[in-house]
């Protein structure tokens, strides 16, 4: 039998709260699960691949939190069958059917065929007849902890970042979910993601005063002036990309020659869908570019930049 990797666990001292690391920090397609556990009840937020390994130690839980409907973060959610599962009321459609889950993605057919397959069979994929909403500002209350939705689409509809509080916690914990950090720059590939959206919440998540900050993938655990410094590496992103399109501009160029450039996923990742999501990223970014007298739209699909 295969001898199940060591997998970490961090928990501030005195605090309701575990971070349960998945492999190699959470690295797609792993990630980091949140463990809250109350006075009254427990939850556990975004039930990664990391989950598996532990189930035979993992403590009973009363719901399932999901920070938005995307394959890693659900990859565990089948481990609970038997608790509420909660989703932002406008990602909950997702979890419906493996349909619905597509849906949010939309990519072209020659992607989603493979990618249900994956879906399913690497990620467990588990429909629910019954998901519970929540809605931003919504609290789940714990008993001495509390668990507050604070709604942070751009990712998907219904991301939603989770501020864990506790009694004396210096500002608690805030799980960012997808707001991840990275170096690879916000993600706002899909059919159900939004730029401007996305913008807007590293706004919202840069307000609140937490100790500690989460992501679901990589960074783990930050305290507050790192995580400042890492979101704005982040953030920039957004205007590194932008960039480089009005470089790239210079000489006219249509959306397939844009996507085939690539300015998302870097030209040699072997990323099979990276053409699809650089298409959908970019012609947001040419959006506004274009109305705002950057960029110009020429006959025949093609772009050229005016300044
Ligand atoms: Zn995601």
């Amino acid at each position: 039998m295969e001898k199940a990797p060591e997998l970490e666990d961090w928990r501030a001292e005195g605090s309701p709260l575990t971070v349960l690391f998945g492999e190699q920090r959470g690295k797609y397609p792993q990630g980091n699960t949140l463990l809250v556990e109350g006075t009254r009840e427990a939850l556990v937020i975004d039930p990664s691949l990391g989950m598996i390994p532990r189930r035979d130690r993992l403590p009973a839980v009363d719901r399932v939190v999901n920070s938005h409907c995307h394959e890693d973060h659900i990859a565990g959610n089948f481990l609970f069958p038997d608790v509420p599962w909660h989703f932002h009321e406008l990602d909950l459609p997702g979890i419906r059917s493996l349909d619905a889950m597509m849906a949010i993605y939309d990519y072209p057919e020659e992607i989603a065929t493979p990618f249900r397959r994956v879906v399913v069979e690497q990620f467990h994929f588990t429909p629910c007849e019954n998901p519970v909403p929540f809605r931003d500002g919504d609290v789940f209350d714990l008993g001495d902890a509390t668990v507050r939705v604070v709604h942070t689409p751009g990712h998907t509809r219904g991301h939603s970042c989770l501020h864990v509080r506790w009694p004396g916690d210096e500002g608690g914990a805030l799980y960012l979910g997808d707001i991840d950090l990275s170096s690879f720059g916000p993600y706002y590939g899909d059919a159900w993601s939004d730029l401007e959206d996305f913008e807007r919440s590293i706004e919202t998540v840069r307000e609140i005063e937490a100790r500690w900050y989460v992501t679901f993938h990589h960074i783990g655990v930050v305290e507050r002036d790192l995580f400042l410094e890492r979101l704005d590496r982040f953030a920039a992103m957004i205007a590194s990309r932008e960039e480089r399109l009005l470089a790239y501009l210079a000489e006219p160029h249509d959306l397939a020659e844009i996507a085939e450039h690539r300015f998302v996923y870097r030209p040699k990742d072997p990323v099979p869908f990276a053409w699809a999501v650089e298409r959908r990223s970019m012609s947001q970014h040419l959006d506004r570019m274009v109305q705002r007298g950057a960029v110009e739209r020429l006959p025949d699909g093609l772009y050229r930049a005016l300044v």
